[in-house]
This record gives C-alpha cells, structure tokens and sequence, in this order.
C-alpha cells in the first residue's frame, strides 16, 4: 500500500516515515505542487495532508485531488478548531488528526479509512446486492461509485458509505448515534458535526437537500430527488 505523505516540516515527517516506512510504502512531498505531481505519478492508495504548505493551502490541494479522484485523503494539521474540521470534510477529505498525534493513533486512522476500500474489493465474498438503483441514483458497492440519472457522483468513500447505509431503507430514520456507530465506528471529538458536513456535501453533490431528510431531534433518513 502506497501512502502519499504531503508535510513541509521535517522533524513531523520523519516521524511519520519512521512509524509507517515498516508497513508502507511512503512517498514524501514537501509543498502543494509536489503533491498534486506526486499524486498523478505515483497513484497513491491514500493521502496524509498537512493544511500549513509553503506554497499553498492544503485545503486547495484536497479540493483539486478530490474533483477527479476518490482516494481516501487524512488531514494532518496544527489546526484543530472545530471550524477547520468541519470545513476539512466538507472539502472531502476522509478523516483528521490534529498535531501533535500519536503514531498509534494515526496508523488506526488509516486502517480504519483503508479497511473499507479493501473489503469491498476483495473478490473471495459473494456480493449478494452489488447494485442497487433509487430514483435514478445507481449505488454500485462493488466498485464503489455513484451514478445519478446516468452522470458519475464523485463521493468520499465515508459519503459513499452514508448513502449506502442510509439507503438500505429508504424512509426509515436511521437515529444520529447509530449512524455514527455504524458508518464511523469511532467515537472521536466531534463526529456529529462531522455527520452534518457529510450529509451537507452529499446533499450538495445530489443537487438537492430531499435526498437525505433531516428529522429534528433524531436523526435522518433517504428521501429522494424531490
Ligand atoms: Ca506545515
């Protein structure tokens, strides 16, 4: 598994090198611009983002990577206000973790976000519904994407399982604390905000807030177009 590590101070990404360099194949880039070249050349499997860059923000870098590519991308910042965090996940990344983090940690961070993309690729299980089609939007979790009225919506892989999970019974209200103790399985600072940037970016993607209700005070629900 190869791991594109985009961080401009050494002293964190030789750290971060020497945790994962066992395990994983880690290509170090410096500034914005050497990520996005690094990203098209070496087609990582997933992304550490450091927001601070010399050249640029590194939020730019995760909207750019995200307009073409559903790669599992983890914020890695000093920045750990709650507003950073949700403008993160809104911008598409996967998941966050704010400096200073432990190695253990992080090494969860991504076996959590990789273990997805992993299962659903693996081809010893039978997938008994790979497909599944509601009012236009084709769910595909074989191959993990979207389709709405026969365009590709680009989803993060935790937006494509939200949709997915909430989408096993449309019109049933999926209560708040299950959906982030089934869809996160984490209970990290600040997950239910979380929920709600994810559900505004696919609401967003879809073109309209119909698609997933809100239920006050409980929780959500699949809807549709209208
Ligand atoms: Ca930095």
């Amino acid at each position: 598994m190869r791991i594109l590590l985009v961080e401009d101070d050494p002293s964190v990404a030789a750290g971060v090198i020497d945790a994962l360099g066992g395990g994983f194949d880690v290509v170090h880039v410096q500034t914005g611009k050497a990520a996005l070249e690094a990203f098209t050349r070496d087609e990582p499997d997933l992304i550490l983002l450091d927001l601070g860059l010399p050249d640029c923000d590194g939020t730019d870098v995760c909207r750019q990577i995200r307009s073409s590519s559903a790669v599992p991308i983890i914020v890695v910042s000093a920045r750990g206000d709650e507003i950073d965090r949700v403008l993160t996940l809104e911008m598409g990344a996967d998941d966050y973790v704010v400096k200073p983090f432990g190695m253990r940690e992080l090494i969860a961070r991504i076996r959590a976000v990789t273990r997805r993309t992993s299962q659903n690729s693996s081809t010893g299980e039978s997938a008994p519904e790979a497909q599944r089609t509601l009012f236009g939007l084709v769910i595909d979790t074989r191959s993990q994407r979207a389709a709405l009225n026969g365009e590709e919506i680009h989803l993060t892989p935790k937006e494509f399982d939200l949709i997915v999970y909430l989408s096993n019974d449309p019109g049933a209200i999926y209560r708040r604390q299950d959906i982030l103790h089934d869809v996160w399985e984490t209970n990290w600072y600040g997950t239910s905000k979380t929920l709600d940037a994810h559900i505004a970016a696919i609401r967003k993607k879809l073109g309209s807030p119909t698609w997933i209700e809100s239920v006050r005070g409980v929780g959500f629900r699949f809807g549709g177009p209208e």
